[in-house]
């Protein structure tokens, strides 16, 4: 069933854990029951914002709007072969259970994306990725509702114009589109992608090699080096690592002989912005109620009653630091509102 809120506090909203107030906030568990609420219901017209576990959010003031909360729940077969399978699942559900539920039944290509935080409905939208795969290699399809015409619309993989940690709804249709289900093609003939990271080194430690070890290893590594977001507010990665010209990185090689860089294609480059970050002295670092994370450079952490503006205000400071010391521009993962 719908419920709508009046001056709702955010704070269990967030991973961050600010507080702050929405004017309205309204959760809805059906397709039917948001097309209706749209249609009919004069709050629905006022500014709005969609959000998920708020674990990729920073709001820096109260929202004077209405935030409208998915909780579409339900995991439905919808194809079988001997190959592959096709799963339909509702945007409400937690990501992580997803790719528990995948390992568990051994199918193949969710298992890199181990405790990745949020919702189903927000990872065609951020095309989350983690050691080697992003959403985008396994998402068949996309359904969402168009906010001004409540018309049902399915995207499909290639229509989402999915890019690093982007895709069409955070550029063109950006606020234009409610997910309610993603489906995801998975393989019931896994092959195990374990190059990235030190995920080898890791699953050393198994006595064997299938999809559950590598959902395993992931995870140890995740809780080695990420802060648990309900032990200390944060978002993941506030940066996304940068792509320059090669011509770029060697220049920057020079002066930098130890810079960390990948190759994506014949000329460009991506940069770890976590170094970047570490080598401008920022690592670790204390900023009164804000701060980096010890264990990671690109994690923006709030030790207690930060406000939304102290995360962007570091996060601002952090992206100078690091242009004036390599001329690189880092821009925010983190949505800001
Ligand atoms: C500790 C930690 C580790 C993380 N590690 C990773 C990682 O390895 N890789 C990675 O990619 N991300 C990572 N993240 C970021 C985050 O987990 C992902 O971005 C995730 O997809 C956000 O999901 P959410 O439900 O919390 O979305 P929210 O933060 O609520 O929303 C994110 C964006 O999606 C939009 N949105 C959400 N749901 C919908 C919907 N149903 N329809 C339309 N728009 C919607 C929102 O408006 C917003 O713009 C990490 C975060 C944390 C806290």
């Amino acid at each position: 069933m719908d419920k709508l809120f009046e001056n709702y506090s955010l704070k269990n909203h967030n991973t961050f854990g600010i507080d702050v107030n929405a004017r309205y906030y309204y959760e809805f568990s059906a397709t039917e029951e948001i097309v209706f609420f749209l249609r009919e219901n004069p709050v629905s017209k006022i500014k709005k914002i969609i959000l998920g576990l708020g674990s990729n959010i920073v709001f820096t003031k109260d929202f004077d709007g209405i935030v409208i909360h998915p909780k579409v729940r339900g995991l439905q077969v919808v194809e079988e072969t001997t190959e592959h399978v096709l799963l339909k699942i509702g945007a409400g559900e937690i990501w992580d259970n997803f790719v528990n539920y995948c390992c568990k039944k051994n199918y193949g290509g969710a298992e890199n994306l181990s405790l990745i935080p949020g919702m189903i409905g927000a990872s065609p939208v951020q095309n989350i990725g983690a050691y080697g795969v992003e959403a985008k290699d396994i998402i068949e399809e996309v359904e969402a509702v168009n906010i001004e015409t409540q018309e049902i619309k399915k995207f499909r993989n290639q229509d989402c114009k999915f890019e690093y940690r982007n895709s069409i709804f955070k550029n063109e249709l950006k606020g234009k589109y409610i997910v309610t289900y993603v489906t995801y093609k998975l393989s019931k003939k896994p092959v195990l992608n374990i190059c990235y990271g030190k995920i080898k080194d890791e699953l050393k430690k198994f006595n064997k090699k299938d999809i559950s070890t590598v959902r395993e290893a992931i995870i140890n590594i995740r809780n080695r080096k990420l802060p648990d977001p309900e032990k200390i507010g944060n978002a993941g990665s506030f940066f996304k690592n940068p792509i320059i010209d090669c011509k770029k990185t060697q220049e920057l090689r020079k002066e930098f002989p130890n810079i960390v860089s990948y190759k994506v294609s014949e000329t460009k480059d991506k940069i770890a912005t976590g170094w970047l970050i570490e080598q401008c002295g920022l690592k670790g670092k204390n900023f009164g109620k804000v701060g980096t994370y010890k264990d990671q450079a690109l994690v923006i952490v709030n030790y207690g009653d930060a406000t939304g503006k102290d995360v962007f205000n570091l996060a601002k400071d952090i992206q100078q630091t690091v242009y004036d010391k390599f001329g690189i521009i880092i821009d925010m993962e983190v949505n800001i509102v």
